[in-house]
């Protein structure tokens, strides 16, 4: 005669079974604990490609862009060349950098004793000289080459958009329509290998933009700034490729705001926390299904 309280089922034998559940208990902490230490420390290694705790020392013989932002027509030729070169098409304006426009002409509107103006401002990757993006990237796809500029191979790319979130200047950009990898100035790394200057500057009309040594391109945006204008570039996210001057200040222009620091520590930081929410995450799953269990076991 089947038990009524117990419907059929055979009742657990709740000794053995606690037994068991201790047994399983101890499994997962015995297995979470490494679990959690691979997640927290074991990945870190891979993401710390680059020891970036020491200031880090450019040669003055790197290469570097002077944007003189007060020169520039905003005519959007450099975009356009950026695109024929890289073979993104043409006929198209973007408003922001995008995996088909790895520069862009941003404009911002002003008011200047009664009359509006648009100031345009180049963007593109930095260039940074401790750049947060080669930091996080596992797969070595981006490189801080001893030239300067950070290079991206394309192939190398699985996707994960970790520089993405490192980026402190958003440049890279994920292809959601195309091959699914990112996308982002190269310095034209192929046409310096040939001995030509980046597509961009070759083709400003007014010279507002300035390929040459780091040396140089500091100086010039020194004397500059020792004139009134306003530099951007030299000291951001631990200092830059890329030298911007202005006759109006680049919060006004509309240029995000970046700290002086550099940011791989940050990116580190970052990645640190998003583990230990994975770590976090795996452990209150492993703690959810134990009281499951030991819930149904005691009928409830
Ligand atoms: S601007 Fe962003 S993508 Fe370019 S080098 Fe710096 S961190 Fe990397
Ligand atoms: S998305 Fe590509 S380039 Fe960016 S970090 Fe991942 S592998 Fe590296
Ligand atoms: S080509 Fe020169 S002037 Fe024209 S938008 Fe580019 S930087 Fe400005």
């Amino acid at each position: 005669m089947p038990d009524k309280n117990n419907r059929g089922f055979k009742k657990p034998n709740k000794t053995k079974e606690n037994k068991d559940l201790k047994l399983n208990r101890r499994d997962f902490l015995k297995l979470s604990v490494p679990v959690t230490g691979l997640f927290v420390f074991g990945l870190e290694p891979i993401f710390g490609q680059a020891s970036n705790e020491t200031p880090t020392v450019v040669s003055p013989d790197t290469v570097a862009m002077l944007y003189e932002s007060s020169k520039c027509l905003g005519c959007r030729r450099c975009e356009d060349a950026c695109r024929r070169w890289n073979k993104l098409g043409d006929e198209y304006r973007p408003t922001d950098v995008s995996p088909k426009s790895l520069t862009t002409l941003k404009y911002r509107e002003v008011n200047e004793k009664g009359k509006t103006k648009w100031l345009p401002s180049k963007w593109q990757c930095m260039h940074c000289l401790d750049p947060s993006c080669v930091n996080v990237c596992p797969t070595e796809a981006l490189q801080k080459t001893k030239e300067g500029p950070v290079s991206y191979d394309e192939s190398n790319c699985i996707g994960c958009q970790y520089c993405v979130s490192a980026c402190p200047f958003s440049i890279p950009r994920f292809d959601w329509e195309h091959n699914r990898v990112v996308k982002k100035c190269t310095f034209c790394t192929d046409r310096l290998a040939e001995g030509l200057e980046p597509a961009c500057s070759s083709v400003c009309p007014v010279n507002a933009l300035t390929f040459g040594d780091r040396k140089t391109v500091i100086g010039k945006a020194a004397e500059a700034q020792f004139n009134g204008a306003y530099i951007y570039g030299k000291d951001e996210a631990g200092g830059t490729s890329w030298i911007y001057t202005s006759d109006v200040s680049f919060e006004e222009r509309g240029v995000p705001s970046v700290k002086e620091e550099s940011y791989p520590l940050y990116s580190k930081t970052m990645l640190g926390s998003q583990l230990g929410t994975i770590a976090f995450g795996l452990t209150a799953l492993g703690v959810y299904s134990v009281y499951l269990r030991r819930k149904r076991l005691n009928g409830g």
